[in-house]
């Protein structure tokens, strides 16, 4: 029979499986879940607070079993980047930025995305698969093993943040995701909060309404353009659900919230696409239009191998940025990190193939540094 990988596990689906699997009372889940996510253990003969006959019939039926760190690689801006090998044959990325006090961990979702969208490195790949609820919190147990564990390093919290912004569209990969960003707001588990858990996606609108009702967690939407016409070109999620339904159910999201929190909207800056200041004018319209409580992050856009587009230039980027800004809208630019080691935004590619490739450059950098 398959063990049970309970690495995956939400802290009731825990109490579910101790319980049938195992007949014992509720509060063991609690203390195999603290082990596992708060102290970093993957032994059960570490749990030392569960008699010995209860340990030995844990390994009998269960494991925790984080993805394979295949490759780590450190930027010279202290950005990690790890290729975990999942299920299947395949790698994903993971990426921790540290900025201060902040240690911003950014997660992927899937293998590869069906969504195309014509920048995104991780789209041209096409989809491979969706990545199990293991493989997902995998990523943060990994970089809180790294960087400090929610118990035994508080004085030291380095994963705070957590964004669903790596490799895939979370949002079509609807459960696995939830149930991994309940464990990450856990208090029993990671005890990040729902304002430093941010889910990303272009715009799964059936999804994202449902999302709503399940989960409070911080938003980003990825809009990159003005008007549908843009929008199909850059988005072609946009052809299905369009800038109006789109900003109607962000909308919903936000009403359904119990503060009065913004969301982001993400802004790839392509030169000569979408980054004119006709298009910051009909961005500006379209928010007033619509009302929408918002902040724009734009995103210089990071290149990578086949891609036509190119970056726009910095004082491109601050003119749009000041458009925005005249019209109290908080603007932000996103400084590209990690980029030295393929860890920026949309960068992001994690065949096994392509690893092996990667693997050698991480060598040669690491040699150079
Ligand atoms: N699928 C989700 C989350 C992953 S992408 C989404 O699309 O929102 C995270 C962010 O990086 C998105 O806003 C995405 O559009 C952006 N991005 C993708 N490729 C990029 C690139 N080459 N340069 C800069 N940003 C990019
Ligand atoms: Fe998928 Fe997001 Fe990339 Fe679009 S930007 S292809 S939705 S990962």
């Amino acid at each position: 029979m398959a063990l049970t990988n309970l690495l995956g596990l939400t802290q009731s689906q825990m109490v579910d499986f101790v319980q049938e699997a195992l007949g014992e009372k509720a509060f063991r889940a609690r203390q195999i879940f603290k082990w596992i996510h708060q102290y970093g253990v993957d032994n059960f003969d570490d749990m030392t607070n569960l008699a010995k006959p209860l340990r030995a019939r844990l390994a009998e039926v269960a494991e925790i079993r984080a993805p394979e760190i295949v490759f780590q690689g450190d930027s010279k801006d202290g950005t990690r980047k790890w290729v975990l090998k999942v299920d299947g044959g395949s790698a994903v990325e993971a990426v921790y930025i540290p900025d201060g006090k902040r240690g911003t961990l950014c997660v992927s979702s899937q293998v590869g995305c069906s969504l195309d969208c014509s920048f995104c490195s991780t789209g041209k790949q096409g989809f491979n698969k969706n990545l199990t609820p293991a493989e997902i919190i995998g990523q943060v147990w990994i970089a809180a093993k790294s960087y400090g564990l929610p118990v035994l390093d508080t004085a030291e919290r380095r994963v705070t943040n957590v964004v669903m912004m790596g490799m895939g569209e979370p949002l079509l990969n609807y459960e696995p995701v939830v149930d991994s960003m309940r464990t990450m707001l856990d208090d029993d588990g990671y005890g990040i909060s729902k304002r430093r858990v941010t889910l990303s996606t272009s715009g799964v609108v059936p999804a994202l309404d449902r999302l709503g009702t399940e989960i409070d967690v911080s938003l980003a939407i990825s809009l990159h353009a003005p008007n549908n016409e843009l929008r199909n070109v850059l988005v072609p999620i946009n052809k299905k659900y369009n800038i109006d339904t789109l900003f109607q159910a962000t909308q919903r999201y936000l009403d359904a919230l119990p503060d009065n929190r913004s969301l982001t909207f993400e802004y790839t800056m392509l030169d000569g696409v979408n980054d004119q200041l006709e298009h910051a004018q009909q961005l500006v319209k379209l928010i007033r239009r619509t009302g929408i409580r918002c902040k724009v992050n734009l995103i210089p856009f990071n290149p990578f191998p086949g891609t036509d587009y190119t970056t726009s230039p910095r004082p491109v980027i601050e003119a749009f940025q000041r458009r925005l800004v005249n019209a109290n809208i908080i603007t932000t630019v996103r400084t590209t990190r990690g980029d030295d080691i393929d860890a920026a935004c949309g960068q992001l590619v994690g065949s096994v193939m392509d690893k092996t490739r990667r693997s050698e450059r991480y060598i040669k950098l690491q040699q150079v540094q």
